[in-house]
């Protein structure tokens, strides 16, 4: 197991699953394991009063989902241009600890790793999905709310993931992650369905904000390895931090991917400037008193977010963009959160429409069938 658990909780209506099972069969027996009425009994304060979220994530419960799996991505709105990505939850909260994370904020009610064991209910709303847009792809990810592949050594939920999804022609699976946890995905056959991504950020960023995270360089071998394996990959520079010296160091994190990856093996990459609400600054300053990629200068936007100033945001996206034209393959790129004004400045041209970007992300750097 590569994070470490403290106590592992089990809703009672779940002690039978097959997940539970599996999971208790995969931690070390020196982790001990309560059965409860409700998640929320497990997801009361932690004993740890100073730092109760950090806590929580040390804390699994195996839970029933009640709500819907499938939802439009949260952080869509009117204000940005879209890239009409789908969220499956699957499983919510981290083990990772970044400092800069918005789950401190959208979680803070809930400090622990909760996966729900009904998860495979979820293939039927997939598959409702397909039947009610016939000929249209979506791009599906796992990677909102949770790591898509922390904890998958124990939950083992990316291979049933990859069987489903291997079997349908219009629905691509992105798992998105910091981790180097790939041992799963090797020896399945993803038939061109699915896409790993990996958020990169340069060393400096790694060190001082990404707790508990592969390194950068654990993360490039690893999107090698599955590319390999006959996965497609993709890559999000999310949240870009302008600190001093950061351009230099972005574009040595680019040529160290395109060293191992070839920038026509990429389905897509995107970029996204560093964005906090006011809460969540407050609660990650205070977390992470420490941390100077937390305290650059920024400005409160109109969305309501403090926001690295236009100008140095701008320059940032231009530099990374501008580096990816120059690989010589035309690298789909797109920005989040933010408005189609920007996306103008950087890229030159109107943002597709949500529908029309979210498919052409669905089957950028698809294998071309055999005929
Ligand atoms: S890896 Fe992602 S989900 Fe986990 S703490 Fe970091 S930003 Fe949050």
């Amino acid at each position: 197991m590569k994070f470490d658990l403290d106590a592992l909780f089990i809703e009672r209506s779940c002690a039978d699953s097959a997940l539970a099972a599996r999971i208790v069969r995969a931690i070390p027996a020196s982790v001990p394991v309560y059965e409860v009425n409700d998640a929320r009994e497990a997801a009361m304060p932690a004993h740890d009063a100073r730092d109760p979220f950090g806590a929580g994530k040390r804390r699994m419960i195996v839970a029933r989902r009640k709500t819907p799996f499938l939802m439009a991505c949260p952080a869509g709105s009117s204000k940005f241009a879209c890239c009409g990505y789908l969220v499956l939850t699957l499983a919510s909260n981290c083990p990772m600890d970044c400092s800069y994370c918005f789950l401190q904020e959208y979680l803070a009610d809930n400090p622990a790793f909760q996966v729900y064991a009904n998860f495979a209910d979820s293939f039927e709303e997939l598959d409702r999905l397909v039947e009610s847009a016939a000929g249209r792809s979506f791009r599906v990810g796992t990677g909102e709310l949770a790591d898509s592949l922390a904890f998958d050594s124990i939950t083992g939920i990316s291979c049933e993931l990859i069987e489903f999804f291997a079997a349908r022609e219009n629905l691509t699976l992105e798992l998105k992650t910091k981790t180097d946890e790939i041992e799963n995905l090797i020896g399945l056959d993803p038939r061109g369905r699915v896409l790993v991504s990996w958020t990169l950020s340069p060393d400096a960023v790694y060190r001082s904000s990404e707790h508990r995270t592969a390194s950068p360089k654990a993360r490039i071998a690893a999107a090698r390895a599955v590319l390999d394996a006959g996965y497609r990959v993709a890559f999000h520079f999310d949240p870009l931090i302008a600190y001093p010296g950061a351009e230099r160091d972005y574009l040595q994190l680019i040529d160290e991917l395109l060293d191992s990856v070839p920038p026509e093996k990429i389905s897509f990459i995107s970029m996204g400037g560093l964005r906090m609400t006011p809460n969540l600054r407050g609660i990650a300053r205070r977390r992470f008193a420490n941390d100077p990629m937390l305290c650059g200068e920024d400005v409160l936007a109109s969305d309501g977010r403090f926001r690295t100033f236009t100008p140095l945001r701008l320059k940032l996206y231009r530099t990374l963009a501008e580096r990816f034209r120059k690989a010589g393959a035309d690298v789909p790129s797109y920005l989040c959160m933010e408005p189609a004004s920007i996306h103008e400045r950087v890229f030159g041209e109107s943002p597709l429409r949500p529908a029309r970007i979210g498919e052409r992300l669905a089957t950028s750097g698809e294998p071309v069938p055999s005929r």
